[in-house]
């Protein structure tokens, strides 16, 4: 793609390294923001720049959250002993939209990639031990994807807490492996919580 300004090319080059945008997209938004008024076009980069730096991470559960302690940790009236863990927020939001589940969450941050270099250590696991070792938490639902990072990281789970008392639990999905748990529809997903399983015979399944 040949641009007669810089500035357009840089533009783009920002919006096509977005996922799922490619240049044609990237350069048809671009363009919509030339049209709109300065003080829009303000407020959206505003709004961007503090994704960076005004954004909070709930202390208790690693959510993305307006307040130091994210709704779902400070409501009394959700279980709190009954913990699901998820890679990141959008898991967090698909299941809260199921409106099924009430328990408590704990984000991961990611999951466990030896591809891109994503170890144990940069995710929120030791976190999610200190919650097991103190007893805040009598049960774990894992709920990460069925793809090979996902099973990899529940293993790692597993394997740490082997020693704690604790039940551990796998969301019983009825989608194909590699579905991503943010596409699965909300029925599905919220049964699937319901119903999930011991750990351990999900391996075998
Ligand atoms: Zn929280």
């Amino acid at each position: 793609m040949e641009f007669s300004s810089k500035l357009i090319e840089q533009a783009v080059g920002h919006f096509s390294g977005l996922p799922g945008v490619g240049k044609k997209s990237a350069l048809r938004y671009v363009l919509h923001l030339i049209k709109q008024d300065t003080q829009e076009v303000a407020n959206f980069s505003e709004v961007i720049k503090a994704l960076k730096t005004d954004l909070k991470f709930c202390l208790k559960c690693h959510t993305i959250s307006d307040t130091d302690i994210c709704n779902v940790c400070a409501n009394p009236l959700r279980n709190h002993s009954l913990m699901c863990v998820v890679q990141d927020y959008r898991d967090v939001m698909a299941i809260e939209n199921t409106g099924l589940y009430k328990g408590v969450y704990h984000v991961l941050g990611g999951l466990i990639s030896p591809m891109e270099g994503i170890g144990p250590s940069n995710l929120n696991i030791e976190t999610l031990i200190k919650k097991v070792e103190t007893n805040e938490v009598q049960e774990i639902i894992l709920a990460l994807n069925a793809t090979m990072e996902g099973e990899t990281t529940s293993f790692f789970i597993f394997k740490k807490l082997a020693q704690y008392n604790v039940t551990l639990s796998a969301i019983a999905r009825g989608i194909a492996v590699g579905d991503e748990l943010e596409y699965t529809d909300e029925v599905t997903l919220g049964r699937s919580i319901i119903n999930r399983i011991p750990y351990n015979t999900s391996l075998t399944r």
